[in-house]
């Protein structure tokens, strides 16, 4: 019998699964697909990977990426890795390099508990971390990151394409546009996870599987978890949907904690808070993925943003706001592989109007070929529709509930000791044995490992 059982083999899963048995526990890791990675075979930007994961896991050394560029539908281009024009772009950047380390200070560790009188020493260490900025950075740490992202680079910047370039990725999973208020905490949390050199997004699915396979843990996939089995208040497995009972004494669930608590235990052993928090977790996708191939497209790049400037974001979450398909040419993010692009587009409402019948389909692939067009000089004289993946085909295909990508929007009051909510942040639960530790627990998601990191030591040091 497992020690543990994992359930969901997404990247958090995998290096939950890892951690745990490099310490020595027996680990089954039960994924419902036919293979492991989750949505980590989505990705772009595999940057945001957490350099304690890359070391607890022995993970190859990253291969440095090609730098986004973003292209306007001006045909103008500006390279992210190169050099910027725009006059307060080295203090903006010099002065977020300086505070990064006090707000990686806060993701590196499980979320304080300030819900109980537990000892007090991590939340004063998370504090100290800001205080010793000094008081000016504190000072403007803490007035920036509730403010809108676009009035807070319009302090510093001039260039519209390059504050939408910089807001873009932030914006990705939010639910909130560049006027929303607290959107520049979102920028921070990008900012503060980057700490790494870039990894291309194939190798890492590739690298955790095989630290996983390495440190002996069995993985099954196509192994749909349909229920998590409680016995007097503990737990006592899974059962798969096949009916197959597997038993464990710990199960650490790495899909979302609404479909967790909500889905997989019986309703009668979750108590009656618990699923309340669960419930009222916001997870609204706004993300739909598209495969392209474009003979003859003269790319500026491999990596490629196409937004136009702060306004234009703006309207694009206007769409996704009243429910509606694109009315402005969505923003996207493009990855060119020889003649196939692969396209995230970051305005299509999970909750679209009307639902994702085949004319919206058809809709939303017109809306972004025309963007496309506008962008890239010969992109789309010759285009051929490979996939389109609308939010509601990502949620069935990955289980994303809501088809959100983190299950769970990243903002303010769904981060630290609040993600998912402060009795759950902790990676334990109310049901003993079950344990959390995806993208939607502190320290939240896209790709960080953190969550899986924290879970697998919350399991160890009990
Ligand atoms: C199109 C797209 C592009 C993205 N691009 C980026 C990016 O460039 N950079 C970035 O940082 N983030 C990106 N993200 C977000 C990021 O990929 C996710 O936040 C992250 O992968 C979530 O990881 P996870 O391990 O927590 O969960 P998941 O990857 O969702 O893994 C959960 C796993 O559990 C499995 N599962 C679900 N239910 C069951 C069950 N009942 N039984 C067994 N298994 C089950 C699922 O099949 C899945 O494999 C992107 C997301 C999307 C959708």
């Amino acid at each position: 019998m497992a020690d543990i059982i994992i359930v969901g083999g997404g990247h958090n899963g995998l290096v939950a699964a890892a951690t745990l048995a490099k310490a020595g526990r027996r680990v089954t890791l039960l994924e419902r697909r036919e293979n492991v990675g989750g949505v980590c075979e989505l990705l772009m930007d595999g940057s945001t990977l957490s350099p304690e994961v890359v070391k607890a896991l022995g993970l190859g050394a990253a291969e440095a990426v090609p730098s986004v560029v973003a292209a306007d539908s001006e045909g103008r281009t500006l390279d992210l890795g190169g050099a910027i024009d725009d006059p307060g772009y080295a203090g903006w950047r010099r002065w977020v390099d300086q505070v990064r380390p006090a707000l990686a200070a806060q993701l590196d560790g499980p979320a304080p508990d300030i819900g109980s009188t537990a000892p007090l020493m991590p939340l004063a260490k998370a504090g100290l971390a800001v205080r010793k900025l000094g008081k000016k950075d504190m000072m403007e740490l803490l007035r920036s990151a509730p403010s809108c992202v676009n009035d807070w680079l319009s302090e510093h910047l001039e260039d519209e394409l390059l504050k939408a370039a910089l807001m873009a990725p932030a914006l990705h999973g939010t639910w909130m546009g560049p006027r929303s208020p607290t959107s520049a905490a979102s920028l921070l949390l990008l900012e503060a996870c980057r700490r790494g050199v870039g990894r291309a997004p194939a190798a890492l699915a590739t690298q955790l599987a095989e630290a996983v396979r390495g440190a002996g843990v069995e993985i099954e996939t196509g192994a749909d978890v349909a229920r998590i089995r409680v016995e007097g208040g503990t737990v006592a497995g899974v059962e798969l949907a096949d009916g197959t009972p597997i038993d464990a004494p710990i199960v650490l669930s790495a899909v979302g904690p609404k479909t967790t608590l909500l889905n997989l235990l019986d309703p009668r052993v979750v108590p009656g808070k618990t699923a309340h928090q669960a419930e009222v977790i916001r997870v609204r996708g706004t993300l739909a993925r598209l495969k392209l191939e474009c003979d003859g497209a003269q790319w500026p790049g491999t990596r490629l943003r196409i937004v136009d400037d702060p306004l234009h974001l703006e309207r694009a979450f206007d769409d996704v706001k009243h429910r509606r398909l694109p009315t402005v040419p969505p923003p996207l993010e493009v990855l060119v592989d020889g003649n196939i692009a692969t396209v995230n587009v970051w305005n299509a409402p999970f909750e679209l109007d009307g639902g994702w019948t085949g004319d919206a389909r058809t809709a939303l692939t017109d809306a972004v070929v025309g963007s496309l067009a506008r962008a890239v000089p010969g992109a789309t004289d010759a285009v051929r529709v490979v996939e389109v993946m609308t939010p509601a085909d990502l949620a069935q295909e990955y289980g994303l509930w809501g088809g959100h990508p983190m299950h769970g929007e990243l903002a303010l009051d769904q981060l630290g000791p609040m993600r998912p909510s402060m009795q759950l942040s902790r990676y334990t639960t109310p049901i003993k044995g079950l344990f959390l530790g995806s993208s939607g627990i502190h320290p939240g998601g896209g790709i960080s490992g953190r969550p899986g990191l924290l879970a697998a030591k919350a399991i160890l040091g009990r």
